[in-house]
C-alpha cells in the first residue's frame, strides 16, 4: 500500500480511510473535529460553581487539560470522535413498571464498554500509524477515561446535538450510544456537519425525571440524578430522594426512554452488549440475595462491578423499600438486617420500615 505523506490531498484520503476503518471496527459514526472548547469550558465552570457535580471532585481537577486539548496530549490539533450503539433490548418500560424487578441502566447490561471500545480505538490508532510509519505522530485514545469533554466534542464533530437532558442526540440514532475519542497531531480535514438542535419546545425528559434533576434545560444537578446517586455517590442516598428512585438500582434511563428521538432506536450488533445473567429484567430479591462472591462472579467484566458489593446492596435496599407491600421482600430484608456495613445497614433498616408500613397499611380493613 503506498504511504501517505502529510499533504492536504493525502490527508483527505486518510480521513476517508479512517472513517472506513471505523465502520469496519463497528463504529456507527466517525467524524473529525478541530476542537474549540471555550464555550464548553465556561459552562463547565458555571456548573461547578453551582456545585451540581456533588462529590465528583475529579470534575474540577486537571486544571485546563479538560478544555485545552494539547495540554492533555501534546500537539493535538484534531479529535477523531466515534459513536457506537449499545441498546440490546426493549424491556425498559415493562421493567420500570414492575416494582418487583430491578432496573439497570441499559448501557450496563453486558460487557464493560470501556474495554471493547478502547480495543477498537487502539486498532484505529495503529491503522493510522501504519499509514505514516516515518512520521512522528502524537495520538491517544479515550473512552470516558480522562478529562475529555466528550459531549461538546461529539457535538462539534456532528455526532448529534446536546439535548435538554444533557445527552448527545442523533437525528437517526437517538441517544443510546457510547462515545470515544482519539486525540491526534495529524491536521486531518474536519467535518462540517454539526446537527442543529432539534429539541424544539419538547420538555419530555425534564418532566419525566423521577427526581427533578434538571434545574433548567441543558443543566443537570448530578446530586439529584439517580445515575450519580447509584453509581458515583459513595455515601448514603438522601432519604427524601429514596422514594423517588423506584426500582432503579444502577443508573437511570428515563430521560432517554421519554425522548421522542429514541422512538425508533437502533439496536446494537455487538454480542458483548447482550444482557448477561438476566440483568435486563432481574428480580430485586434475587439480586439482593447474591452473596459477595456471587456479586463478583456475576459482574465480572461488567461496569456494575466498579461500585462494589456494598453500594450494590445499598441501591437494592432502596429498590426493595420502594416495592409494593411484599412479605417475601420484608423477610429477605429482615434476614440481612445485621449487615456488617453501616451504610448498607441503614438503608436496609429504611427499607424494612417502608415495607412494614406498607404491609400494615395494606392489611388494615378499610
Ligand atoms: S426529551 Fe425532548 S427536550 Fe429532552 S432531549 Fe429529547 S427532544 Fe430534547
Amino acid at each position: 500500500m503506498p504511504q501517505i505523506a502529510d499533504k492536504t490531498e493525502n490527508l483527505a484520503i486518510l480521513a476517508k480511510k479512517i472513517k472506513a476503518w471505523g465502520a469496519q471496527l463497528g463504529f456507527q459514526q466517525v467524524a473529525i473535529v478541530e476542537p474549540d472548547l471555550s464555550a464548553a469550558s465556561e459552562k463547565l465552570h458555571q456548573w461547578l460553581a453551582s456545585e451540581y457535580h456533588g462529590s465528583m471532585g475529579w470534575m474540577s481537577e486537571h486544571g485546563d487539560k479538560r478544555y485545552v486539548v494539547d495540554k492533555l496530549v501534546d500537539h493535538t490539533v484534531r479529535v477523531i470522535c466515534v459513536r457506537m450503539d449499545y441498546l440490546s433490548d426493549n424491556k425498559m418500560i415493562a421493567v420500570l413498571k414492575n416494582d418487583n424487578k430491578a432496573y439497570i441502566s441499559r448501557y450496563a447490561l453486558g460487557r464493560d464498554y470501556h474495554k471493547l471500545i478502547r480495543r477498537r480505538l487502539a486498532s484505529l490508532v495503529s491503522f493510522i500509524r501504519a499509514e505514516l510509519p516515518s512520521m512522528a505522530l502524537s495520538q491517544r485514545a479515550f473512552v470516558d477515561s480522562a478529562p475529555v469533554m466528550e459531549k461538546p466534542l461529539a457535538e462539534q464533530a456532528g455526532l448529534g446535538w446536546m439535548g435538554k437532558n444533557t445527552l448527545i442526540l442523533n437525528d437517526k440514532a437517538g441517544s443510546w450510544f457510547f462515545l470515544g475519542e482519539i486525540y491526534t497531531s495529524l491536521p486531518l480535514p474536519v467535518d462540517h456537519s454539526e446537527q442543529p438542535n432539534r429539541c424544539g419546545k419538547c420538555r419530555a425528559c425534564i418532566k419525566v425525571c423521577p427526581t427533578d434533576a434538571f434545574p433548567e434545560p441543558y443543566v443537570l444537578d448530578a446530586r439529584r440524578c439517580i445515575s450519580y446517586l447509584t453509581i458515583e455517590h459513595k455515601d448514603a442516598i438522601p432519604i427524601e430522594i429514596r422514594p423517588l428512585m423506584g426500582n432503579r438500582v444502577f443508573g437511570c434511563d428515563d430521560c432517554q426512554i421519554s425522548c421522542p428521538w429514541n422512538r425508533y432506536p437502533q439496536r446494537t450488533g455487538e454480542s458483548d452488549f447482550t444482557p448477561r445473567h438476566g440483568l435486563d429484567e432481574p428480580e430485586l430479591v434475587t439480586l439482593y440475595n447474591w452473596s459477595e462472591v456471587e456479586f463478583l462472579r456475576y459482574t465480572e467484566g461488567s461496569p456494575i462491578r466498579r461500585i462494589g458489593y456494598q453500594r450494590w446492596q445499598r441501591n437494592l435496599a432502596v429498590g426493595l423499600g420502594n416495592a409494593s407491600a411484599n412479605s417475601d421482600i420484608l423477610a429477605a430484608l429482615e434476614r440481612s438486617a445485621a449487615q456488617s456495613s453501616d451504610l448498607v445497614r441503614e438503608h436496609v433498616q429504611w427499607a424494612i420500615e417502608q415495607q412494614r408500613h406498607k404491609i400494615t397499611h395494606k392489611a388494615r380493613p378499610k
